[in-house]
């Protein structure tokens, strides 16, 4: 199945089944605004338990904070998101559909990559096991074709990038004859800036009210907390962590939950000496791509993708990108982010940031790494892997969430067989039990079938069926979810079996 098909398929399953819904649904929804269903919201909980747990329990030198959204409107002058939060957009004039100019050279970047690909695939399967890729690469001739001109326009665009150059951006889509998918034409407008922030004003107009903005990152909050947080005897090298509301006047808002107006972001910035800032950039990019391969979707899933354009703040930034069904995204991105912030900070509020190295005998204003990714996009890039059609031995077939157990909404559906001869009074004892330790669910409509395939339909890795042989020696059957085996257990060893498989401690053990 074309991986667009696919897509859409998990967009309506996520609706379906209490994951996603597009926001005000019954008013026909707000552009790039959702709402997280019955079972998404647990999903996203315990992806944000995951996420909290490895930085906070894992790391005694990193710490929590919750700050407001709402925040003095100076700080963003000082961060420089009034100037600079801006993407460069640009018209189609036929269709009057509005495009990122970066996103339309970077899919044009892509459309090489996968014409070398295919190359490479044919070939592969031409030369079987003889195949030599390395050697392919570097010596076909449309392959090198391809490659050049890849080549050629990576550095023009990241040039153009570099030198905020609009104009050039908008002669490499003409150059390279990038159409618009709607109206199918080459008919531009210029490119300009747009600014990302959405304002709102605070305090009765009377006393003279506020410009304020809704914050598009959560990471000022912290910085403008690193005083308070350090007095609490914190030493460099330390982190703060913090999980919140971010919004964004995205311009191209598409792709479901990945690129979102309202959404929640995962950020930590780790405070450290000014000169160790690249060697703790490597630590924490090998550290969260760990945190990110234990979800057990495979190696091949991750690559990093280095910046061609730095923020004005950086020194060094990569992404972590998971292969979506539409390729290779961002979910994640590291930066090392000099003394920049703290600095502005230090200059616009006029308060003293710096810290005193007690081991150094001087006082510097620390270098930050931050990592950052966000919750809905890490939530999409989950639901994609995991969204599985099976073809059954028996000639059904079964739609299967693969989550990995430790943040699937449901871990254990508990199933009388029948609805009556005292069966679902012993399935109800099991779940009093058990509720405590883990997520669980009780089923008694329809067959036995039926109620697995549901189960499989929102993730949850194990179920429970009480049946009349229960009464008799306290033991019941557990299905697993991805090989559907069964096996019969005691109704005692039952929390000893599941709770230490599906538990964020048994994932947080993999990664310290
Ligand atoms: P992009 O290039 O995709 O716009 P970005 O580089 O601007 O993303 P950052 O500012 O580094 O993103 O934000 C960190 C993380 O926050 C991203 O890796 C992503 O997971 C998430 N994020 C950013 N913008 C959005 C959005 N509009 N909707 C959902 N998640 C987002």
């Amino acid at each position: 199945m074309a991986q667009e098909d696919v897509f859409k398929k998990l967009v309506s399953h996520c609706k379906e089944y209490g994951f996603v819904f597009p926001s005000s649904d019954i008013y026909d929804g707000l552009g790039a605004v959702y709402d997280y269903g019955q079972m998404g919201v647990e999903l996203k909980n315990n992806i944000k338990k995951y996420w909290w747990d490895s930085m906070v329990l894992l790391h005694e030198n990193i710490v929590g904070i919750d700050s407001a959204i709402f925040m003095h409107p100076t700080i963003w002058k000082a961060s420089g998101h009034v100037d600079a939060f801006n993407d460069p957009l640009i018209d189609n004039k036929d269709s009057k559909k509005r495009y990122r100019a970066d996103v339309l050279i970077e899919d044009q970047l892509a459309k090489y990559d996968d014409k070398i690909n295919k190359e490479v695939a044919k070939a592969a399967k031409r030369f079987g096991e003889a195949f030599d890729e390395a050697q392919f690469r570097s010596t076909n001739g449309r392959v090198l074709e391809h490659q050049a001109k890849r080549d050629a326009l990576h550095e023009r665009f990241a040039k153009a990038l570099n030198d905020n150059n609009l104009e050039e951006l908008r002669q490499i889509i003409v150059d390279e004859e990038i159409a618009c998918p709607i109206s199918g034409t080459k008919n531009w407008t210029e490119v300009r800036q747009f600014n990302l922030m959405f304002s709102t004003e605070m305090g009765s107009t009377a006393d003279g009210s506020m410009k304020i903005y809704l914050r598009p990152e959560t990471a000022q909050g912290i910085f403008v907390n690193y005083l308070n947080v350090k007095t609490g005897r914190m030493k460099v090298p330390f982190g703060i962590a913090q999980i919140g509301k971010a919004f964004r006047n995205e311009i191209v808002a598409r792709q479901f939950i990945f690129r979102m107006r309202e959404f929640e972001q995962m950020e930590m910035q780790f405070f450290v000496r000014p000169g160790s800032e690249l060697e703790y950039f490597k630590k924490w990019k090998e550290i969260r791509l760990k945190w990110h391969k234990a979800l057990g979707f495979g190696d091949d899933h991750y690559r990093f993708h280095d910046h061609d354009k730095l923020a004005h703040y950086a020194n060094a930034a990569t992404d972590i990108e998971f292969l979506m069904p539409f390729g290779f995204k961002e979910v994640e991105g590291i930066h090392s982010r000099t003394n920049f912030d703290l600095s502005q900070h230090e200059k616009f509020s006029g308060k003293s940031i710096k810290y005193f190295d007690p081991e150094l005998n001087e006082s510097y204003t620390p270098y930050v790494i931050e990592t950052s990714i966000g919750v809905d996009r890490m939530f999409l890039s989950i639901m994609s892997a995991a969204y599985c059609e099976e073809q059954l031995e028996n000639g059904e077939s079964r739609v299967v969430l693969k989550l990995p157990a430790a943040l699937a909404p449901v871990k254990l559906a508990v199933m009388p067989l029948v609805k009556k001869d005292g069966l679902p009074e012993k399935a109800r004892e099991i779940i009093d039990n058990l509720k405590f330790h883990f997520h669980c669910q009780y089923d008694e409509k329809d067959s036995i079938g039926k109620r697995y395939r549901r189960q499989d339909a929102i993730g949850t890795p194990y179920c429970v069926t009480v049946d009349h042989q229960t009464l008799e020696d306290n033991c019941v059957t557990l299905r697993n979810r991805d090989t559907m085996e069964q096996e019969r257990v005691a109704i005692s060893e039952l929390n000893n079996i599941i709770a230490d498989r599906v538990s964020i401690t048994s994932l947080l053990k993999t990664i310290q």
